[in-house]
């Protein structure tokens, strides 16, 4: 049954009964081989990006009445990143596909060792609903270049995109080897019934479980991108300017619904009030009165639903620290300013999960040591975000921190560096994606060897390798 959203944007669920079938016939697809031509997967990666460029303007206006985003975001966070990563792996791909032939030692020089990389199999790709194209189609890309046929699954929460996805997947793909199926829990649940070779999920942890518990049954290999409360360390050797021009644009990018934004800043307390002075200046540059402020900004966005921005109003309400930025929301139009919230301790309520959304609290710290045990005291973040300039600082951050990634400098950024695996670790998720990364994780490293077995040369190494054979000597067990 559909969701009040999925109604309203006409998005259809694929019907429970169908989906064994849809994943049989993928199944049965990819044993023709069909997937395994290195041309066939370039072409239907052009056709994907084909689908963003033809429509871009379609997936921007379907990424508006998701989220309300303005057009700059969603082509420079969505559009052109999934566009890139498609020429990327067309370029690349041979390459990437090319069997690698490792030196075997003298004993196995003649044995042809080789690692193929091949496909898997069959796939499932789930989405989540905050960047529907970005955490959607970009894992496909690695899926499609891998040769496995592939079933996506994106967020119906994203309803509108989700509609257009579907529609015009079957435009630019080849139904034979990837398929579009949507749907919420029930649909979700039959597809991981059935058996696949990969999942690769993006979303909360709590689903993420279910989804491994669900691919246990088949040992299905996972991959699971998941979220968490990513801090940023302002140190008193930063640049406090830059530092909040680049905090608040991490914060405010997609009203936080990012899943690597900065979710909260530790600072040593005598730079606190200096940092909130430039978060406030960053802000009205940002965001300036003379174009209606942050109510009237085209350029922010707003909370995927009411439930969300319900659960963000209730965490603002809960905190015991202090609204100093933002603060003001309009349930009717999801709208919810960004927010700092100053002096927040570490029990405070705003503290337990994942915020999610545009309100950033202010844990003030003594140290750099004390930030370091706050950070180390909880879940490993996806990403770890540090603001210094003292070369000392920097290495003791790195050097004593685990996360799914640590930037010096910057927010979010990472992201979109193709060459970095990205990816959580602990509770943040397992398992990388982005350029070859996304292709390693949807293909299968097949050792390989080609023995010589006939003729001279298989005579020749079959007496070499006679001593293994019984009776055995040990003699022969030279080191
Ligand atoms: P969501 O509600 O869209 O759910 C994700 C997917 O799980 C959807 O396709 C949904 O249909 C499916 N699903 C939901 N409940 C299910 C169930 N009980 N059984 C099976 N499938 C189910 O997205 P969300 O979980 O709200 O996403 C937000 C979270 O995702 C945040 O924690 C965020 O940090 C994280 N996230 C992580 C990344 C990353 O790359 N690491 C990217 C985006 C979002």
């Amino acid at each position: 049954m559909s969701s009040p959203a999925a109604k309203e944007a006409g998005l259809e669920y694929t019907p429970v009964d169908q989906i064994p079938k849809i994943v049989a016939d993928l199944r049965a697809n990819f044993l023709t081989g069909k997937t395994r031509s290195i041309e066939y997967r370039k072409n239907q990666l052009k056709q994907l990006a084909f689908m963003l460029k033809d429509n871009s303007d379609a997936f921007v206006e379907s990424i508006r009445k998701d989220l309300g985003r303005s057009k700059f975001e969603s082509v420079f966070a969505e559009i052109m990143g999934c566009t890139n990563e498609c020429i990327e792996a067309i370029n690349n791909l041979d390459k990437w596909a090319k069997p690698k032939k490792p030196w075997a030692g003298v004993a196995w020089a003649m044995h042809g060792a080789t690692v193929r990389k091949e496909p898997k199999g069959t796939v499932l790709v789930i989405g989540a609903w905050n960047y529907p194209l970005t955490v959607q189609l970009g894992p496909i890309i690695g899926a499609i270049a891998a040769g496995n046929t592939v079933i996506l699954k994106p967020s119906e929460v994203a309803a509108h995109t989700a509609r257009l996805i579907a529609e015009l997947y079957p435009k630019y793909l080849d139904p034979e080897t990837n398929r579009c199926v949507n749907g919420a829990i029930p649909e979700t649940t039959a597809l991981l019934d059935q058996r696949f070779e990969h999942i690769f999920y993006t979303g909360n942890g709590t689903v993420g479980r279910i989804v491994a518990e669900k691919a246990a049954k088949w040992l299905c290999p996972t991959t699971l991108e998941l979220g968490g409360k990513s801090p940023v360390y302002v140190d008193e050797s930063a640049d406090l300017s830059i530092a909040a021009h680049r905090i608040l644009w991490g914060k405010a990018l997609n009203c936080g619904q990012t899943c690597i934004a900065p979710d909260y800043i530790l600072v040593p307390r005598k730079i606190q009030d200096p940092l909130i002075a430039e978060l406030k200046k960053v802000h009205d540059k940002f965001y300036p009165e003379s174009q209606g402020g942050i109510k009237g900004s085209a350029s922010y966005g707003r909370i995927i639903n009411t439930g969300h921005w319900k659960r963000l109003n209730g965490m603002l309400a809960e905190t015991k620290g202090e609204v100093v930025l933002g603060g003001e929301g309009d349930e009717a139009s999801k709208m919810l300013a960004p927010t700092v919230v100053k002096n927040v301790s570490g029990q405070d309520a705003i503290m337990q999960g994942e915020i999610f959304g545009p309100i950033l609290p202010i844990v003030p710290v003594d140290d750099i040591k004390a930030a370091v045990d706050f950070i180390n005291a909880r879940d490993q973040p996806l990403a770890l975000y540090l603001f210094a300039g003292d070369r000392k600082v920097k290495e003791y951050f790195f050097d004593h921190t685990r996360s799914g990634a640590a930037v010096q400098g910057d927010t979010l950024l990472h992201f979109a560096i193709d060459s970095l695996p990205f990816g959580g670790t602990g509770p943040s998720g397992y398992g990388n994606y982005h350029g070859k990364c996304g292709f390693d994780a949807f293909s299968h490293d097949r050792a390989s060897l080609d023995a010589p077995s006939t003729g001279f040369l298989g005579k020749i190494i079959e007496m070499a390798m006679a001593p293994r054979y019984p009776p055995y000597s040990d003699s022969n067990l030279k080191q």
